[in-house]
């Protein structure tokens, strides 16, 4: 803190920010497309998500989870995620990353070049086996080989563990942090590049949140760089200014908080990307977005999903008038 360019604009904007011990820069990734879509039965035609990735950069955001690479058959709203990726590689500076569930979706991965694929791994014993239909550890062992595998073809493709209900389960109940940290060790071990912990129904609050990150990243370090939150009982915004106080500065957020969870009916989505970006905007923290835009492609995605649920407050609202020049 403190370093001052020769007009002093730093050194102001770092007395008045409110919370120092705060970071001055965070990344939104936009999950919409994927964890969003996968949720509502509708299926947004290529074009439409086309416009929505191009409206997302242009809007400022530099990370989109722009898709799955799950059998067409089981996920028909995300069967052109190859299409995406294709796209997303075209806009400079863009990490597009896609979801896959297995080896078969990895060899997909790298052979498209995503930036990076998210796997995803349970905390939870019983939404393992009712989600992937293997324990936890065999999907760890399945991990490995995945590395292994995209070690094996050069890749660059970076590997993230998206470690779901790690703050419980709707299935199983309580989820033990020791067995979260047991997990996050295991995967380091594998080789993966980076690791996220996900509130996947709702069921997180800050003082868990802070709790959980602060006894894995000890284990984890820098590669522990994620929190995916979602917004089921109205703690979104606040889960993720717990994992700031520990330094988490990477989450994941859907536009209109589309989502949900098929474990949870009647579940509200994601944190939504409009309204996290208001909170950082107005605690000092930087994000690199465009509200104006943002807000335009928001009313966008909305009007082509008319009927479904859609959730956030800033839309209603808008910017506070002292944000507005920002
Ligand atoms: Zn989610």
């Amino acid at each position: 803190m403190g370093d001052t360019d020769s007009n002093g604009i730093n050194k102001i904007q770092t007395m008045t920010h409110p919370n120092p011990t705060l970071c001055e820069q965070a990344t939104i990734r936009e999950v919409g497309l994927r964890d969003g879509l996968q949720s509502i039965s509708r299926i947004l035609p290529t074009a439409q998500k086309l416009q929505w990735i191009q409206g997302a950069y242009d809007a400022g955001q530099r990370e989109i989870e722009v898709g799955s690479f799950v059998p067409p058959r089981l996920l028909p709203q995300l069967a052109d995620t190859e299409e995406l990726v294709v796209f997303a590689k075209t806009l400079p500076g863009l990490k597009a990353s896609v979801l896959v569930p297995n080896l078969r979706g990895a060899k997909r991965a790298i052979a498209a070049q995503a930036y990076s694929m998210l796997l995803p791994l349970s905390a939870s014993h019983a939404h393992s086996l009712a989600n992937m239909r293997r324990p936890p550890d065999e999907v760890v062992d399945d991990i490995q080989t995945i590395v292994k595998a995209r070690d094996a073809a050069g890749s660059a493709t970076r590997i993230e563990i998206g470690l779901s209900t790690a703050f419980g389960c709707t299935l199983q109940g309580k989820v033990e942090p020791v067995e979260v940290l047991r997990l996050v060790k295991a995967v380091i071990d594998a080789g993966v590049d980076c690791v996220g912990l996900a509130d996947t129904v709702g069921y997180a609050d800050p003082a868990m949140v802070k709790r959980l990150f602060e006894l894995c990243l000890p284990v984890a370090g820098d590669k522990l760089n994620c929190g995916h939150f979602h917004d089921t009982r109205g703690l979104g915004l606040a889960n993720v200014y717990a994992a700031m106080q520990v330094g988490i500065r990477r989450f994941d957020a859907c536009l209109a908080g589309i989502g949900g969870c098929p474990h949870a009916p009647g579940a509200s989505g994601n944190v939504s990307t409009e309204d996290l970006a208001h909170m950082l905007l107005s605690m000092g923290i930087a994000t690199g977005i465009d509200f104006g835009k943002l807000m335009a492609l928001r009313a966008q995605v909305a009007g082509w999903l008319q009927g479904e649920n859609l959730y956030g407050t800033l839309w209603r609202a808008g910017l506070p008038k002292t944000l507005q020049a920002a």
